[in-house]
Formats: structure tokens, C-alpha cells, sequence
């Protein structure tokens, strides 16, 4: 089928309509039936929308093994980080993240005062340092929030489910753990799995968080939820006046159709890892050292300096990742479809031709 029969068939970039592989975007476009249904929901927008969100709230329960009331909605996960910084914050409260790692959780921890500790990865791979994280939370007199990103954002790698398992259910004294899973769906390793079953078992010391972003391609219709212990999920609440009410009519009828889109979401994961295995073709016949990705982006080296690759790319209306310090020297590219991937290495193979890769 053609799921992507609303997007344009692929055209040369150019300035106006550059190709953007610089956000971790999902290409294809929403599901058409979710796009139909935003479109239904329009003239209906006059009224509040919290009656259509039960529907999506038990998809999303039903998704995670969980209850209705272990979901909280937020306009995008981000604010999902947000929610949940602020409802374990204190003045004493240390934020505990590997160096390379989503910036929203340290943004937030700033914004509410909290002393971030900052564990450096290793600078070979970027492999996040669990055991240094763990000491740094034993180490700490005061309550600790661990953001871990699994898989990780920019590196794409995953940590070992089994270690970040057996951390939490260790229950390190005044720890919570906000473990990010925005990229979840667009794993292959078998040995992966989510987090949620531990709060299906009732722990309370974790907190999962979800975006439509990503495999649901939805990154512009702001849809994420928390999933938690329904005391958890409470003690979030005061952050959130109705969690319903966070949502618009064409986030949660576009949500809800997207989660039922079986067939859509498993095209997203196939074109990804499609486009993505065009790409690491290239990396292995150009060299370029990249770490393994578990996501719909690959953290790659580049010779020279970033700053210099990503401008020569901007000419060619390529738009690719920001630098990420300390990882100097390596380029976060997000996957678009296969055919732009087809595109951006041909575009390798000119620099290569003009030694600037
Ligand atoms: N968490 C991670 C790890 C991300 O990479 C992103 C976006 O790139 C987000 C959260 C934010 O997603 P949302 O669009 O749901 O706010």
C-alpha cells in the first residue's frame, strides 16, 4: 500500500525546500487515516476535546500492559520531562545524565534549580557509563533523578535493559528514574525491551515517557504521555492542571487512529531501516566509523570539523545534525526515506571525490 501517497514523490532539495535531516524527524508523514481524522476534527474544535481522549488513553494502556490511570498526557513528551523534573525537585536534588544525551532533561533540571551531575561517556564510542551513574547516585547524601534515554539521542546506541532493569528494581535510596523510550519502536536488537512491565508490576521509582513524535510521525501534532504507578501519575498531576485538556481535537483523533494503524506503523519501521541500511552501506564503503543504531538517526565521524561538513551539506540543501560536544568530530544524521538516503549518498560520494569526507 501507499502510505505515503500524501507526501510529495522525492525532489532534488532545494534552499526553499531543503532536506531535513537535522531533527530526528519521521519523513513519511503521518498515517493517512490519522491525517483524516485531524481533518474531521477541525470543525469540531469549538468545543473542548478531553470527551475523545478515554479512546486513546486505553490504546495507550492497552500498548504498555498498564491501566488507564498509570497514563498521563502531555503536548509532546518534552513536557513530559518537564512534568516530571518538577514533581522531584527540591533544592537538594541532584540530576544524574551521561554527558551526550538528550538536552530537554537538563534544560528542565536548570530551569528548576537542580545541581546536574554529569557522567562522562566513553569517548571512543560514546557508551554510556551505567556503573559511573549508579556511583554517582550511591555517592550523592542528597534525593537523585536519573534521565536516562534508552536508546539514547544523539548517540542512537542502546544501554543493557537487564542492568537498567535490575538498577531500578534495586531501589537506590530517594532515586527516580525517568527512563526516555521516544525511540523504542524503531529498535532490532532483541535483547531491547521497555521498561514498562516494571510499572505494570508496580514499581513506583520509574517513570516511562512516550512520544507520537517519532515512529507515529506526528512530531507536529505534539502528543506524549507519562506512564506511571497511578500514585505517581497522581503526585504528577498537580503539574498538570487536566491532562486531557493538553491535547488538541487533531492531536487526539490523529493519536488515536495512528496507534490502531497497524499496518502504517510497522511501513515506518521497514522504510527506516531501509533508508538506514542505504546509509550504512556508504559509511562501510566510505569508511566512516559510525556507532550501531537502534534508531532513526546514526552517530557517524566525519574528518575535520562539523562545522565545516554541515555547511558544505547546506549547500547542497542538506540540513544535518547540530554539533554535539564533547563528541567533536562526529555527525548525528537522521534517516529520511529511502530515497533521500539514496540522494544524501551520492552527495558522500562527491565530497569523498573532493577528499571532505
Ligand atoms: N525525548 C527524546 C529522547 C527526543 O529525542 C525527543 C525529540 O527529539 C523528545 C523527547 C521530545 O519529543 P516530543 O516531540 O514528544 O516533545
Amino acid at each position: 500500500p501507499d502510505f505515503t501517497a500524501s507526501n510529495s514523490p522525492f525532489q532534488i532539495p532545494t534552499q526553499d525546500a531543503p532536506l531535513m535531516l537535522h531533527f530526528n524527524e519521521n519523513p513519511i508523514g503521518m498515517s493517512l487515516k490519522a491525517q483524516k481524522a485531524a481533518i474531521q476534527a477541525i470543525p469540531m474544535a469549538n468545543r473542548y476535546a478531553d470527551p475523545a481522549v478515554p479512546p486513546l488513553r486505553k490504546l495507550a494502556a492497552d500498548y504498555h500492559k498498564v491501566k488507564e490511570d498509570n497514563i498521563l498526557f502531555s503536548a509532546g513528551s518534552s513536557d513530559a520531562i518537564r512534568i516530571c523534573i518538577a514533581a522531584h525537585a527540591s533544592p537538594e536534588t541532584q540530576f544524574v545524565i551521561p554527558d551526550l544525551t538528550y538536552g530537554d532533561g537538563e534544560f528542565f533540571a536548570n530551569a528548576y534549580g537542580l545541581k546536574i551531575t554529569k557522567i562522562p561517556s566513553n569517548p571512543n564510542n560514546w557508551a554510556i557509563d551505567l556503573n559511573g551513574m549508579q556511583s554517582a547516585v550511591t555517592d550523592y547524601s542528597g534525593p537523585s533523578i536519573v534521565y536516562l534515554v534508552n536508546p539514547n539521542n544523539p548517540t542512537s546506541t542502546i544501554v543493557n535493559s537487564a542492568e537498567v532493569e535490575s538498577w531500578i528494581k534495586s531501589k537506590p535510596k530517594g532515586t527516580i528514574f525517568i527512563i526516555d523510550e521516544a525511540y523504542a519502536e524503531f529498535v532490532n536488537n532483541p535483547d531491547y525491551r521497555s521498561v514498562d512491565h516494571l510499572i505494570a508490576e508496580g514499581l513506583d521509582n520509574v517513570l516511562l515517557l512516550k512520544t507520537f513524535s517519532k515512529i507515529h510521525a506526528m512530531a507536529g501534532m505534539r502528543v506524549g504521555y507519562t506512564v506511571a504507578t497511578a500514585e505517581k501519575i497522581k503526585q504528577l498531576s498537580i503539574y498538570v492542571e487536566d491532562d486531557a485538556l493538553t491535547l488538541s481535537y487533531p492531536s487526539i483523533l490523529a493519536a488515536t487512529e495512528s496507534m490502531k494503524d497497524k499496518p502504517f506503523l510497522q511501513f515506518s519501521k521497514k522504510s527506516n531501516d531501509v533508508a538506514k541500511s542505504i546509509y550504512i552501506d556508504l559509511l562501510k564503503e566510505l569508511q566512516l566509523e559510525y556507532l550501531p543504531s537502534e534508531t532513526n538517526f546514526i552517530f557517524h565521524r566525519i574528518p575535520g570539523e562539523l562545522a565545516t561538513f554541515k555547511q558544505r551539506m547546506q549547500e547542497q540543501h542538506i540540513l544535518v545534525g547540530r554539533a554535539f560536544p564533547p563528541a567533536d568530530g562526529w555527525c548525528r544524521m537522521s534517516i529520511g526515506t529511502p530515497d533521500e538516503m539514496i540522494y544524501v549518498t551520492e552527495k558522500m560520494r562527491e565530497f569523498r571525490k573532493k577528499g571532505w569526507v
